[in-house]
């Protein structure tokens, strides 16, 4: 049996103009039916992660905040998608996957949240992660919205079995070298940000030797849209392409990519069907 590109999509993500990214889901999960039509491409209709869950990685004050939120279910369901995603890749049920998001991401601390993502999921993929397979299980979180993921980071500091490379616009080591930021530039070329792939992040994970990549993948770097650092469209499959012959290297395929910034129609719309090929190939 070929392995599977699980595909997380929910229909209330096409139904709202979410914080930041807008409509831009719109035309999903139709525009991508070719690719859902493959035999080993599936298409998940993500779980609700758990109240008790939450809790675990946001504190109470927060919480009681966060569920009063328009959008709290949309972001459930996000960090529900991701968090079942990421523990069926290592338990080889699916090879990789494209985990599609709304109000959740990296600008979501343990204790405050802003930018569009007001649960966190690497908060979530971590802890479960931990309890499920141990708490040396070891986790890369390569971060290419244009933005500076301090969610991300305020979640991962203290777990030295956690890499969080972030590509933003500073440079900043920290923990040993296990948390990272990489000042991109703000007129970058896809030839000079894929060059910083390779130094600050390919060559990382060849030593830290992680046992999943999540790959927390905006758009808004692409010209014309709101994050702009210069980068075309061709620019998202190369680097999808790079990281996923690199996760077979060294973490056989277990790579998850998470949907983030970036409220460019024309750019969702072409890219995202592209990465499940690329997945899927
Ligand atoms: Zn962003
Ligand atoms: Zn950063």
């Amino acid at each position: 049996m070929k392995p599977i590109t699980a595909v997380y999509f929910h229909d209330l993500f096409n139904k709202k103009i979410w914080d930041i990214i807008n409509n831009k889901f719109q035309n999903f999960p139709q525009i991508m039916q070719k690719q859902l039509n493959s035999q080993n491409v599936k298409l998940i209709k993500p779980p609700l992660i758990s109240e008790k869950d939450i809790l675990k990685f946001h504190s109470d004050n927060y919480f009681n905040q966060v569920k009063r939120r328009w959008d709290y279910k949309g972001a459930r369901l996000t960090v529900g998608g991701c968090v079942d995603a990421a523990v069926k890749i290592m338990d080889t049920k699916y090879h990789n996957a494209l985990c599609f998001g709304v109000a959740a991401g990296h600008h979501a601390e343990r204790n405050y949240a802003w930018g569009g993502t007001y649960l966190s999921v690497s908060g979530g993929i971590i802890t479960k992660l931990e309890e499920r397979f141990g708490s040396d299980i070891r986790i890369a979180i390569l971060d290419t919205d244009s933005h500076h993921g301090n969610g991300t980071r305020d979640i991962c500091l203290g777990h030295n079995n956690v890499l969080h490379v972030c590509f933003c616009s500073s440079d900043v080591v920290e923990e040993n070298g296990t948390k990272i930021c990489v000042d991109s530039g703000y007129k970058t070329t896809d030839e000079k940000y894929l060059k910083l792939i390779e130094s600050e992040f390919i060559k990382r994970i060849e030593t830290f030797k992680p046992e999943i990549i999540i790959h927390l993948l905006g758009h808004d770097t692409a010209q014309g849209d709101y994050g702009n650092r210069g980068l075309s469209k061709e620019f998202f499959l190369r680097l999808v392409h790079r990281i996923k012959k690199k996760s077979e290297e060294i973490c056989y395929g277990k790579y998850l990519i998470n949907t983030h910034g970036g409220s460019n129609l024309d750019i969702c719309e072409y890219i995202h069907p592209r990465i499940i090929d690329i997945l899927a190939e």
